[in-house]
Parts: structure tokens; C-alpha cells; sequence
């Protein structure tokens, strides 16, 4: 059974020395327990917080254990009532071919509503995250103008479609030109920024002449800084990532932006989408029927093999994803 550690915390960007594949025998399981052979591995961006060794909402991940993230796999072995060999379950299991799970951090997934890695992303917790993140803080209306950062990600496209059937016009902001083609021809997008070529303050103006009313951040620093100034009235901002920070070694000092706030009335609020784990089975219903409809695209990028989990992770950093990233362990 192959798996990987975390063998050193990561100095800024992670790189591949940080990881180490090990092979172990295979584990056996305990009445209650199931064996789980992993299929589809995500890499996520809050991985880096856990990577750093400091308590936040979860507990930091040890060095010289195995990597904990989501998991779509197949029962293959149950001594647990609740799953029957060949189940395709969703949890956060090891970065490993084969983990055991006593079914308390386990779910079903029907494999019949969706293709099963959708379990992961747009149907899973980065979906989740955009729906409860911009209906429930951002409360849409129709007419308002919604910007979201990290656009092309798997919450930013998420966020980006539910937005646009509020009725919204929205604008979103990612890092390359195939990118943001995408999100305009493919996603419906009315207006993109290229935040690595353009000059934001200018292209803001021109991509928001009504101001701004909702902006979902995924992204923080500096393009963060730069949508501050374009807030309207009572806008709301929804703070779900800062991953242009994560891999930073200093304390940030911002702008003052609670100014901009104050000028516009704003409501400014951060969350943790297992803050609404109560209402998962709405969003999971929400989103699946839309996937299901054809409202709700996605897309996936997929490496192949256990072994470039890393990679993958590291890959988050660079961009190198549009939409979800995963990983492939096994064909399914
Ligand atoms: P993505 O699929 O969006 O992948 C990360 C993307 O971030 C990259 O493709 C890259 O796109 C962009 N990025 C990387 N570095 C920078 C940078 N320095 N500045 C600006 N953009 C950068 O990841 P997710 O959709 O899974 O997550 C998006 C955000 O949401 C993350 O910040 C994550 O931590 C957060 N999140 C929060 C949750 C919560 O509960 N609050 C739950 C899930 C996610 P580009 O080419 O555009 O740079």
C-alpha cells in the first residue's frame, strides 16, 4: 500500500522535497471498520494552512504521517452494516491506494446521478462552499454586480453560474487568457480580468461602471485591495480564500480597508463551509439537480498516479488547474 507523507513544512512555496512516497503492507481492518481503495484524490488549497504546523479551525498535519484530504473510492472490503463491498463512498481519508475508515468520515455517492468525481468538486465541498458562501452571505439580486477572484477555480466557477441565475452580472478575475475565454464563452461570464497582465484599477472601472455589490474573495492581497475601491452601498464581501497569502512567510499589513467599508455601509464576512455542515444535504440536493439539468458546468483537471499528488497540490499555486484538480489512483 503506497502513501504519502509530509516529511518537512513547507517554506513558502511547497516543493517536491516536502513529500515522501512509502510502501507499507496492506492494513487489515476491526468489526465496524471498511477498507477503502481510493480512485479519485483532491488536492485543495486549505492543505497549505494545515501544511504550516499551526492550529487553525483544523488540527495541522503531522510530519512523518500520511496526507489527509478527500477521497472518492470503493469499498472493498466491510465489516461495517452501513457499506457493502464495491460502494462508491466520498471522505477525507490518506493520501494512500488502500485507507481504513470506521464510516463516521465517510459517505455514499450515487454513482448513477453523476460521474463520481464530481463528488469532489462541483458536487462536493468546493461546490458546497459557493453555494452557502454566496447565497446565504451574499444574498444575490437580480441586477447587482457579483466579482468573484480565483474565477476559474472550482468555488469561483461554481460561484460564478449560481450568480449568473440570480440574475447578476458578473465578473470574474483569474490569472491567463484561456482561463478567462473559458469563463466568458463556456460559464456565461459577462466580463473578465486578467489579473496578471491588466491593470486592475483601470480594468475594475471599465468592467464595473455600476460599482460593485458583491465580491467573493477566493484570492485576498492585492487584487483584493484593488475591488475595495469599487464597492457599492451596502456591497457584501464574502471572504472564502486567501490563497495569494498562504504561502507567505510574513506577517501582511493591508490597506486600511475598513475605510471602504465604512464609506459604503459594507458587510464583510468571512466563513468555513463546515459552519452550514447542518444543511450539506440541501446543497448537495441544489447542486447535484443543477449538474444534473445542465445549468451547472464544470470542469475537471486530472493527473494520473499517486505518486504526483505533490505536484498536483503544487500546481495550485502556479494555476496550473481550470476547475477542479484531482488526482487519479486508480481507473474506475
Ligand atoms: P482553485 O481551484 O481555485 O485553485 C487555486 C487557484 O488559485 C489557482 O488555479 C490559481 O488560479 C489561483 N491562485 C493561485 N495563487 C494565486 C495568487 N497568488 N493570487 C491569485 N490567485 C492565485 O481552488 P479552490 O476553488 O479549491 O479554492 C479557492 C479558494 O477558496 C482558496 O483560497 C481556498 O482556500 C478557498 N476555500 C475556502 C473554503 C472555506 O470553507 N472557506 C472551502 C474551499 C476553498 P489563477 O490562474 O487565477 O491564479
Amino acid at each position: 500500500n503506497r502513501s504519502i507523507l509530509l516529511v518537512s513544512r513547507p517554506k513558502g512555496m511547497p516543493i517536491q522535497d516536502n513529500f515522501k512516497l512509502i510502501e507499507e503492507p496492506l492494513p487489515s481492518i476491526r468489526d465496524g471498520e471498511v477498507l477503502v481503495e481510493t480512485i479519485y484524490l483532491s488536492v485543495d488549497p486549505y492543505m497549505r494552512g494545515r501544511m504550516r504546523g499551526i492550529k487553525t479551525y483544523t488540527s495541522p498535519y503531522n510530519l512523518n504521517e500520511v496526507l489527509t484530504g478527500g477521497v472518492v473510492g470503493r469499498i472493498v472490503e466491510s465489516k461495517n452494516k452501513r457499506f457493502e463491498i464495491g460502494d462508491i463512498i466520498e471522505g477525507r481519508l490518506g493520501w494512500s491506494d488502500y485507507s481504513v475508515s470506521n464510516g463516521r468520515n465517510i459517505r455514499k455517492v450515487n454513482p448513477n446521478l453523476a460521474p463520481i468525481t464530481t463528488a469532489l468538486g462541483v458536487v462536493g465541498m468546493p461546490g458546497l462552499t459557493a453555494y452557502f458562501g454566496l447565497l446565504d452571505i451574499g444574498k444575490p439580486k437580480s441586477g447587482e454586480t457579483v466579482v468573484v477572484s480565483g474565477a476559474a477555480g472550482a468555488v469561483g466557477t461554481v460561484v460564478g453560474q449560481i450568480a449568473k441565475n440570480k440574475g447578476c452580472r458578473v465578473i470574474g478575475i483569474a490569472g491567463s487568457e484561456e482561463k478567462n475565454e473559458y469563463l466568458e464563452k463556456e460559464l456565461g461570464f459577462d466580463a473578465t480580468i486578467n489579473y496578471k497582465e491588466e491593470n486592475l484599477r483601470e480594468a475594475l472601472k471599465d468592467k464595473c461602471p455600476d460599482g460593485v455589490d458583491i465580491y467573493f474573495d477566493n484570492v485576498g492581497g492585492v487584487v483584493t485591495d484593488h475591488v475595495m475601491y469599487r464597492l457599492n452601498f451596502q456591497a457584501r464581501i464574502i471572504v472564502c480564500g486567501q490563497i495569494s497569502e498562504y504561502n507567505s512567510e510574513e506577517q501582511a499589513v493591508g490597506p486600511r480597508v475598513q475605510r471602504f467599508l465604512l464609506n459604503c455601509s459594507a458587510l464583510m464576512k468571512a466563513f468555513i463551509v463546515s459552519d452550514y455542515s447542518e444543511r450539506f444535504s440541501e446543497g448537495y440536493q441544489y447542486l447535484g439537480d443543477w449538474v444534473q439539468q445542465g445549468k451547472l458546468k464544470y470542469r475537471e483537471n486530472i493527473i494520473e498516479g499517486l505518486e504526483n499528488a505533490p505536484n498536483a497540490f503544487i500546481g495550485l499555486f502556479k494555476g496550473e488547474n481550470i476547475g477542479k484538480q484531482l488526482v487519479r489512483v486508480k481507473a474506475e
